[in-house]
Formats: structure tokens, sequence, C-alpha cells
């Protein structure tokens, strides 16, 4: 089988299927290609960054979100102006539960995360340093809460202690069950090969 299209994504990832919303809603003929077959189920996004924020306005996504926000302050953010020359067409082998089949487009645009199995294949460099530091995070469901617990979404800095050499976020969720996430990690910075407590 050979999949014809203009613009391959790999990785439905908020990226990518943001991307692949907004190359079709242009007319652009184009494919996602995800190796998970269902949603993970881990917990990520708990705050809206400044240029996610931008890409929601954009398309008029953000109304009704920002009305809740808690403002954040002396947080910057980044873009990525890669020079990167778009004028050549790709291929690519695509191995799937079905099998194996064949894509080709104009375009392939690697929307599959930090780990990006499509940077690695094609030598892209990725500078800068590994992470230094460890946490683990949880949605946990709590059977009490002490007088200090938070009963309500705040700042990030109103919601995290320290104490013992650690710090621990708690921030009640939306769940029906009254759920949290907790996230406890070390205070100082972790060196390579260092395990999450
Ligand atoms: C614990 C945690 C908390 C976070 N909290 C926040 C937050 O509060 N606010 C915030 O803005 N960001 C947060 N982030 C970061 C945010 O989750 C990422 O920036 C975001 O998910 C990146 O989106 P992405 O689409 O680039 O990559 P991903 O979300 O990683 O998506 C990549 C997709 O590509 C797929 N894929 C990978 N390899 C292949 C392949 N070879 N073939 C096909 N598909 C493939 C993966 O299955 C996945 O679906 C958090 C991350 C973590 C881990």
């Amino acid at each position: 089988m050979l999949v014809d299209t203009a613009v391959i994504v790999v990785g439905a990832g908020p990226t990518g299927l943001m991307l692949a919303g907004e190359l079709a809603l242009g007319g652009v003929a184009v494919e996602v290609v995800e190796r998970q077959t269902a949603p993970s189920g881990q917990s990520r996004g708990g705050g809206v960054n400044s240029r996610t924020a931008e890409v929601l306005a954009m398309r008029g996504l953000i109304d009704g979100l920002a009305d809740q926000a808690i403002p954040r302050t002396n947080v910057g953010g980044h873009f990525a102006g890669l020079p990167v020359a778009l004028d050549n067409g790709v291929a690519v082998t695509v191995r799937g539960p079905g099998g194996e089949y064949r894509m080709c487009g104009r375009y392939l645009v690697a929307c599959d995360g930090g780990h990006s199995t499509v940077r690695k294949l094609t030598g892209v460099a990725f500078p800068g340093r590994a992470g230094t530091l460890a946490a683990v995070s949880a949605d946990v469901e709590l059977t009490a809460l002490s007088a200090t617990a938070p009963r309500r979404a705040e700042h990030i800095s109103r919601l995290t202690r320290t104490g013992g050499g650690y710090w621990m976020l708690l921030h009640p969720l939306e769940g029906p069950r009254g759920e949290h996430r907790l996230v406890p990690g070390r205070v100082r910075r972790a060196g390579a090969g260092h395990a999450a407590p």
C-alpha cells in the first residue's frame, strides 16, 4: 500500500495535532502517524505557556480558558526559528500493528516529542545539556486533607512546600473523586543517573 499525501506528521501529541489541524484548514492534504493506539493516560500539561496561549488564541480557542487563568510572572517563552530548507520530497516506511506500508509527501514534520525518532534517524543535532532535575508525578486520591493542604488551584509557588532536602507540589485536580496531583522531588540538582525519590 502506498499513501500519497502532501505532508506527513509523525506524532499525534499537541504539536502534531495542532499542525495537522492547521494544514487541513488550509486545504493541505495531511496524514498523521501515531505510535500509540490509545491515549497514554499520563498526566502532563497543568499549565498553559505563553506561546501555547498565543497559538490557541490564533484559532479562537482561548476564550473561556483565559478567564480562569492564574497569571504567571517573570516567565519567558521561546520560539524555534529554524533555518531549514523545505524544498525536498520525503518517503518513509511506517511499521504499525497492521503491517508495514510506505508514505510519500512533499514534507515530513517531526512532532514525535523530546525523544524524537525522526530527529535521531535524520541525524539532526539536539544541542544543549541533559536534564538534571528528577521528580515523579502521580495523580492520587487522598483519604484526608490537612488544614494547610490547598483546596483550589493556585500559582505553583503557593502549592509547593520544601523540607528535608525535598520539595513537593500538591494541587487539586478537577476529577470526580477529588483527585490531587502529587509531585515530589529533590531540592538539590540531581546528577546523571539519579533516580527519582
Ligand atoms: C509530567 C509532565 C508535565 C508537563 N506539564 C506541562 C505543563 O503544565 N504545561 C505545558 O505546556 N507542558 C507541560 N509538559 C510538556 C508537554 O507535555 C510537552 O511539551 C508536549 O507534550 C509536547 O508536545 P509534542 O506534541 O511536541 O510531543 P508529545 O506530547 O511527546 O507527543 C509526541 C507523540 O509522538 C508519538 N511518537 C513518538 N515517536 C513516534 C514514532 N516513531 N512514530 C509515530 N509516533 C510517534 C508519541 O506516541 C506521542 O503521541 C509536561 C510534560 C510532562 C512529562
